[in-house]
């Protein structure tokens, strides 16, 4: 999905390139022999690559005397934020979330569209309307946008740009990307929502230095992505992570997968909010009710994210065990119900995870919708820095 002009194509889109540029981005700035160091790579390697870089303006070498006269003539270089802009969109249920970042996929504009149907067709004239917003205050920068990233929830095979399966827009096979860069004019990434996510976290958050972690989001849905040797892994389906949808309770309530006893049929605030109406018999309207029954110690509405907090902490064991990383990251905006269940995902996850897998960090790490679409903007990057 690439239409860059030549004069803005990044020089040589090999995955040492790549590599040698994320690192600068998450760790710089770096003298040539540290980014060696860091990526394994020779230092000639690092030197050729980093050479056309500069020439092209995405890195800058910082001149530094001090160094000189210590004798350690290598300055060290940055990427040189302020070179190119780019787009990120996350799309919820309800709302478009908007970011206008730099190559250093800082958020230099951020906006918000509410969305009223989740239809593509109207989506896509949404995300239009709110692209063309932050390309209209992108032009006060006077460098060029880039690239659009979009974060959708579900089944979403990047490299086709197809939104395979998303129940929470009710699409299925939606060739967004393709849509997209006709409506909006710029080279379009597709990407599953919580995996955009992971890429910030990754780049510029609590993965930082990581070789091997997960980011567990829980909320509307229950998502994960993983990163292992590095890598953020989408496998062979696309949908790798999918821990919204283990099993842990075979006479559980339905899913709207279609089976029982999900994590997400347990879990989601969609589920929460049911159980907790029919345990107690209340009409309550929203969750924000729910939490507020649970915090006055409604024994009914306790239970209930008791049982979401364990089946959690069953989920990230299941990720621990078979993944082994180093770190779970925790997030989404069901945090915010964080108190009533972050006991019993500590509990379970401990109780289920396997011999060291139990030495697995687990953090939690509140992170606003414009984080979420920072990440889109993050996969906008990888792609412009990469050929995918
Ligand atoms: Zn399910």
């Amino acid at each position: 999905m690439q239409s860059t002009s030549p004069s803005e194509a990044f020089p040589a889109q090999t995955p040492a390139v790549a590599q040698i540029f994320t690192t600068v981005l998450s760790h710089g700035p770096l003298t040539r022999s540290e980014v060696a160091e860091r990526t394994g790579l020779s230092a000639a390697a690092v030197t050729k690559a980093v050479r056309p870089l500069i020439e092209a303006g995405y890195l800058v070498e910082d001149a530094d005397d001090t160094r000189r006269a210590l004798g350690r003539p290598a300055n060290p270089v940055r990427v040189d934020g302020g070179r190119a802009l780019f787009v990120g969109v996350k799309a919820t249920g309800d709302e478009l979330i908007g970011v206008l970042t730099d190559l250093c996929c800082r958020i230099r504009v951020a906006r918000h569209l509410p969305l009223t149907d989740p239809d593509p067709r109207p989506v896509l004239a949404a995300i239009t309307e709110l692209v063309q917003e932050l390309l209209t205050e992108a032009e006060g920068f006077g460098v060029p946008v880039l690239g659009l990233g979009l974060a959708v929830s579900g089944d979403v095979d990047r490299a086709q740009g197809i939104v395979r399966y998303s129940p929470f827009l009710g699409w299925s096979e939606v060739p967004l990307a393709e849509l997209a860069v006709m409506t909006c004019g710029l080279p379009v990434t597709v990407e599953n929502d919580v995996r955009a996510l992971t890429v910030a976290e990754q780049w510029f958050g609590a993965g930082v230095g990581l070789s091997d972690f997960a980011v567990v989001t829980v909320g509307a849905g229950i998502g994960c992505g993983l990163v292992v040797h590095g890598q953020v892994v989408a496998g062979a389906h696309g949908v790798a992570g999918e821990i919204g949808h283990v099993a842990i309770d075979p006479a559980g309530p339905k899913c709207r997968c279609g089976n029982r006893g999900c994590v997400e049929a347990i879990a989601a605030d969609a589920a929460i909010l049911d159980r907790i109406r029919e345990a107690t018999g209340l009409e309550v309207a929203d969750t924000a009710q729910a939490v507020d029954l649970a915090r006055q110690g409604h024994p009914g509405a306790r239970e209930v994210y008791a049982a979401a907090g364990e089946a959690i902490g069953r989920g990230i064991a299941t990720v621990a065990n078979l993944f082994g990383p180093q770190r779970v990251i925790i997030s989404g905006e069901g945090l915010a119900a964080y108190d009533l269940f972050a006991e019993q995902i500590r509990d379970t996850f401990t109780a289920y995870a396997f011999g060291s897998a139990a030495q697995c960090d687990v953090q939690t790490r509140p992170l606003p919708f414009e984080e979420w679409a920072r990440g889109a903007a993050a996969t906008a990057i990888q792609s412009f820095i990469r050929s995918d």
